[in-house]
């Protein structure tokens, strides 16, 4: 499969900036989580990326904080200005999703499916279906 976004280098960081990220290697195509969890720490839904752990470079980590929402589920945010950053679950410890929007543009990346949509609020309108790929 070919996946957008291979071979470079991408960075990322919070909206303060306290926290900065590299990617060295590939990142997974954008999927948009509508999960009751996503929606309550993003406000809205969790459209994110993965990578490698071992392409991933956090520069700074002295703000990132972990909420454990549910045994083994993390979410990292940075602790001065709330952004959410990253995801990550213990079932499979070597990746991490990163949120999108915190990549600097441009991404080369696609959003490609959404998760979770019977779990989406009812003021927002998500793609029908268990999980839908977006062509
Ligand atoms: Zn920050
Ligand atoms: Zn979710």
């Amino acid at each position: 499969m070919e996946v957008p976004g291979s071979g470079h280098r991408s960075t990322g960081q919070c909206a303060c900036g306290a926290i900065r990220y590299t990617v060295h290697g590939p990142l997974r195509p954008v999927m948009n989580c509508h999960c009751h969890r996503c929606r309550r720490i993003t406000g809205h839904f969790m459209a994110a990326t993965s990578a490698d752990l071992a392409d991933l470079l956090v520069q700074s980590t002295e703000t990132l904080r972990w909420y454990e929402a549910a045994a083994g589920v993390f979410y990292g945010f940075c602790s001065t200005c709330g952004s959410s950053l990253f995801w990550r679950n213990d079932d499979e410890p070597g990746r991490w999703s990163i949120g999108a929007g915190t990549l600097d543009p441009p991404t080369g990346l696609e959003t490609r499916s959404s998760i979770w949509i019977a779990e989406a609020s009812d003021y927002h309108e998500a793609p029908s279906g268990s999980t839908r790929l977006y062509d």
